[in-house]
C-alpha cells in the first residue's frame, strides 16, 4: 500500500535541541516544495488545504465567532498583500485554546491560538507572528518537510498534520485523530530547520514592515516567547516545538529591526477590541476578570478606556447581567457609533434578554449603518430565527460575502432556517455540509442519506444528493483504508 512507502521517521526536536535540524536536512528527499510547486498542483494544493482545515474543526475548537474572525482575516489580508507572493490564497482564523501557538498549515491555513493573541502587548507582536507563518508558506517550507506525504492520501496527511500542528496537549486531539497519526506507521513530525525559520523571519519582517507594522516587535515577542518557557511549568509554549527560537535568530531579528527607523505604531480599534472579547470570553473567573477591565479603564485614550468599559460589559453580559451590561454598552454605541461591535454588543444584549423586537430593531439598524459587515448579518440571522422570521433570516444570512460561505456555522444556520420553512429536504442537505466542513464525514453521510428519504424530492434535488453522497463516501473511505 501506499503507506509502507512513507518509510522516513523525521524525528521531533523539541527546542532547545538544535542539532537535530542539521540531521534532518541532510535526509530531505526529492522535495515537492520547489519554487514551481511541480509536484503538487494548486488544485491539490488547495484540496489538501481544505481537508486539513476540516481536520482542525473536529480536533480543536476554531473560532466562529465572526467579530474576532473578520479581525483576524483582516489583518492577515494586509500582511498579505505586502508579502513576497500575494497571489497566494490564505485563510486566517482563531483557535480558541490557551496554549501559545500559531501555525501554517497546507494551502495557506493559518492559525493562531487566543492564548497567543493574548500575551501579545501590541498588535505589531501579533502582526509578526503572522507575518513568520504567512513567510513559511510563501517560501514552501510545509512541504520541504513533508515530501513522505505525497506517497499518502491526502485525507491521511491532513489529519495527521492537524494533529501535530495543535500539538499533543490539546484537550480535543480526539481518537480519529491518533487513529490516523498510528495509521500505516505514520510518523512524521513537523519541525523547520534553523534555515527555515531565518528565512521565514526574514520575508516575514520585510512583510510586516511594509504593511505598517514595527519590525521590533518581531524580536521583542520572540524574547517574551523565550522567557514565557521559564514560567510556563507545564512546558514548552507550542509555537516554540515546531519554531524553535534560538538566541541567534533573536539577534539576527533584532538586527535586522534596527535598520528601520524608530517610529510609534499605534493599535488598531480592531486589535483592542478582539482582545478585550478573547479575555472576556477565556477568563471564567468573573471577579478576575472585571479587576482586569477595570484597571486598564484607569489609562490609556478614551477610545483604549472605552474598550475596557466594553470588556467590562461583556463580562456582566456572559454573566447574564443583561441590565448592566446593556446600560454600558448604550452608551457606547451612542457615543461611537462608528464603531460596530458596541451596536452589535447592545443587540445581543436583547437578544439574550429575550428582547426579541427590540434586538431585531437594532441589528436592522446596525446592518443599514455597516452594510458590508458580515458579523452584524449573522448575529441578525440568528436573532430572526429565534423570532421566528425564517425567510427573512435566510435572505439576510444568503447576502454575507462569499469568503464566510465554507464555515460549518454558516450551513448550520442554513439548515436550521430550511428546518423552519419546512423543507426538510434542504435542511438535511445543507446540515451535511455543516458535518462535512467541520470534519465529521460519517454524520454527514448520514444527513445526505436523511435528505433522500423525503418524499417529492425534484430531478435537480436528486442529483445535488447522488453527487454529495458520492464525495462523502469516497472522501470516507479514503480515511478508513488507512486506519484498516
Ligand atoms: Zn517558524
Amino acid at each position: 500500500m501506499k503507506s509502507s512507502a512513507l518509510t522516513i521517521a523525521i524525528a521531533l526536536s523539541l527546542f532547545p535541541a538544535l542539532p537535530r535540524a542539521v540531521e534532518i536536512e541532510k535526509i530531505q528527499l526529492p522535495d515537492m516544495g520547489d519554487s514551481s510547486g511541480a509536484l503538487i498542483s494548486p488544485i491539490e494544493e488547495q484540496e489538501f488545504g481544505a481537508s486539513f482545515f476540516r481536520n482542525l474543526h473536529s480536533q480543536t475548537e476554531i473560532s466562529q465567532d465572526l467579530e474576532i474572525q473578520q479581525y483576524i482575516q483582516s489583518i492577515g489580508r494586509q500582511l498579505v498583500a505586502h508579502s513576497d507572493n500575494p497571489s497566494t490564497p490564505f485563510h486566517f482564523f482563531v483557535v480558541m485554546d490557551p496554549n501559545i501557538n500559531a501555525f501554517a498549515g497546507p494551502g495557506g491555513y493559518i492559525g493562531v491560538n487566543s492564548g497567543l493573541i493574548l500575551l501579545t502587548e501590541a498588535e505589531s507582536e501579533l502582526a509578526s507572528v503572522m507575518a513568520h507563518e504567512i513567510g513559511h508558506v510563501t517560501q514552501r517550507h510545509l512541504y520541504r518537510q513533508i515530501e513522505a506525504a505525497s506517497k499518502m492520501s491526502i485525507p491521511t496527511v491532513a489529519a495527521t498534520l492537524a494533529a501535530i500542528l495543535i500539538g499533543t496537549q490539546s484537550p480535543r486531539m480526539g481518537q480519529a485523530a491518533l487513529m490516523a497519526v498510528q495509521a500505516g506507521s505514520v510518523q512524521f513530525q513537523i519541525n523547520f530547520t534553523r534555515d527555515n525559520e531565518k528565512e521565514a523571519d526574514r520575508v516575514g519582517m520585510q512583510t510586516l514592515a511594509e504593511s505598517s507594522f514595527d519590525p521590533r516587535s518581531m524580536p521583542t515577542f520572540f524574547e517574551r516567547l523565550q522567557q514565557s518557557t521559564r514560567y510556563y511549568g507545564k512546558g514548552v509554549p507550542e509555537f516554540l516545538r515546531t519554531h524553535p527560537v534560538s538566541e541567534s535568530r533573536i539577534a539576527d531579528t533584532r538586527g535586522r529591526a534596527e535598520t528601520y527607523p524608530y517610529r510609534q505604531y499605534p493599535d488598531s480599534m480592531g486589535y483592542l477590541l478582539t482582545k478585550a472579547k478573547l479575555y472576556a470570553l477565556t477568563t471564567h473567573d468573573k471577579n478576575a476578570a472585571l479587576n482586569h477591565f477595570s484597571a486598564l479603564e484607569q489609562q490609556g485614550t478614551p477610545e483604549q478606556r472605552a474598550v475596557a468599559r466594553y470588556g467590562i460589559g461583556l463580562v456582566h453580559l456572559h454573566n447574564l447581567q443583561y441590565q448592566a451590561a446593556g446600560e454600558i454598552f448604550q452608551q457606547l454605541a451612542a457615543q461611537y457609533p462608528n464603531q460596530p461591535q458596541y451596536i452589535a454588543a447592545l443587540a445581543r444584549t436583547a437578544v439574550e434578554n429575550h428582547e426579541l423586537d427590540k434586538a431585531n430593531q437594532l441589528f436592522a439598524k446596525a446592518t443599514q449603518n455597516f452594510p458590508s459587515n458580515d458579523a452584524i448579518k449573522i448575529e441578525y440571522t440568528r436573532s430572526l430565527l429565534k423570532n421566528a422570521k425564517p425567510e427573512q433570516a435566510k435572505q439576510v444570512l444568503l447576502s454575507l460575502s462569499d469568503n464566510q460561505k465554507e464555515r460549518p456555522f454558516y450551513y448550520q444556520t442554513l439548515a436550521e432556517i430550511y428546518a423552519e420553512l419546512k423543507q426538510p429536504a434542504e435542511s438535511h442537505r445543507y446540515m451535511a455540509e455543516h458535518y462535512f466542513a467541520a470534519g465529521q464525514t460519517e454524520d454527514a453521510i448520514l444527513q445526505i442519506r436523511l435528505a433522500k428519504q423525503e418524499k417529492n424530492l425534484n430531478y435537480q434535488m436528486q442529483a445535488i444528493l447522488d453527487e454529495r453522497l458520492n464525495f462523502f463516501l469516497s472522501e470516507w473511505e479514503e480515511m478508513k483504508k488507512k486506519r484498516d
